[in-house]
């Protein structure tokens, strides 16, 4: 689905040049639930960013399908990561003065052939809490909201950056339970970007990075339920 050829990324800020990719080749296949793991600094979301488009490679080539990403316009992009690409962001960014039907609706209102919002909210476990306002919502509710936000427009492929980072142990392994059984019933494609090594073991596909490298990179023949 997504192939990246020899991406170098750098980042120059007077002097200082800072690799922050370097000869980064790997795929994604359709429906793979991949887990980009490494320390902070490593590289991580600068792949996120050139994969999804916000940010530009120094080199090589990234296609989607047989779209050549890298060749693409600003604008191209644009259009292209609105009809293709989910986010999920740390932060739920959900608009306070909406109810959780109407945060997701925005989701798919996006779309040109969105998910259902109310079949979506049943899938999160969201059903009770369809009418209710973000501030009347638990913590990990809103995380529910916005997953299914960006679910909503029927995007090909979902990027994670750290969906975990401000939850605890147990309740990261619900969101990451989430995310599989949305990868499982919705055939959808997840990237997750994480420096949390226990998630790995639910992945299709574990990619190391170091220092803008791929340091190790693992297919997992049989994956694990999050417990
Ligand atoms: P990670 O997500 O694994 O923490 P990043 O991709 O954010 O790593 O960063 C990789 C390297 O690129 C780091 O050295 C970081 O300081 C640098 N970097 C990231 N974004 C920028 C930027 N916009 N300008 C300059 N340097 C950056
Ligand atoms: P669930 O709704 O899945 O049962 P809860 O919302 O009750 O989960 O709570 C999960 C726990 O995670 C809470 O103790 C809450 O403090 C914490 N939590 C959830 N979301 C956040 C967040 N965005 N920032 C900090 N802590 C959070």
């Amino acid at each position: 689905m997504i192939t990246m050829t020899d991406v170098g990324k750098v980042y120059k800020s007077g002097e200082v040049e800072t690799h922050a990719l370097r000869h980064v080749s790997v795929t994604i296949e359709e429906g793979e639930f991949v887990v980009i793991l490494g320390p902070s600094g490593s590289g991580k979301s600068t792949l996120l960013n050139v994969i999804s488009g916000l940010d530009s490679v120094s080199s090589g080539t990234i296609y989607f399908r047989d779209k050549e990403l890298t060749r693409l316009s600003t604008d191209q992009m644009t259009v292209f990561r609105r009809e293709h690409l989910g986010f999920i962001f740390q932060q739920y960014n959900l608009l306070q003065n909406l109810t959780a039907y109407e945060n997701v609706q925005i989701g798919a209102d996006i779309g040109s052939a969105p998910l259902d919002v109310d079949e979506l909210l049943g899938k999160v476990g969201l059903r009770e809490a369809r009418d209710k306002y973000p501030h009347q919502l638990s913590g990990g509710e809103q995380l529910r909201v916005s997953v299914a936000r960006s679910l909503a427009k029927n995007p090909d492929i979902i990027f994670c950056d750290e969906p975990t980072g401000s939850l605890d142990e147990a309740n990261s392994k619900k969101v990451l339970r989430l995310l599989q059984e949305l990868n499982e019933d919705y055939k959808k494609t997840v990237v997750v970007i994480t420096h949390n090594t226990g998630i790995s073991e639910m992945a299709d596909k574990v990619i190391k990075m170091n220092s803008g490298e791929i340091t190790d990179l693992r297919h997992n023949a049989v994956k694990k339920d999050a417990q």
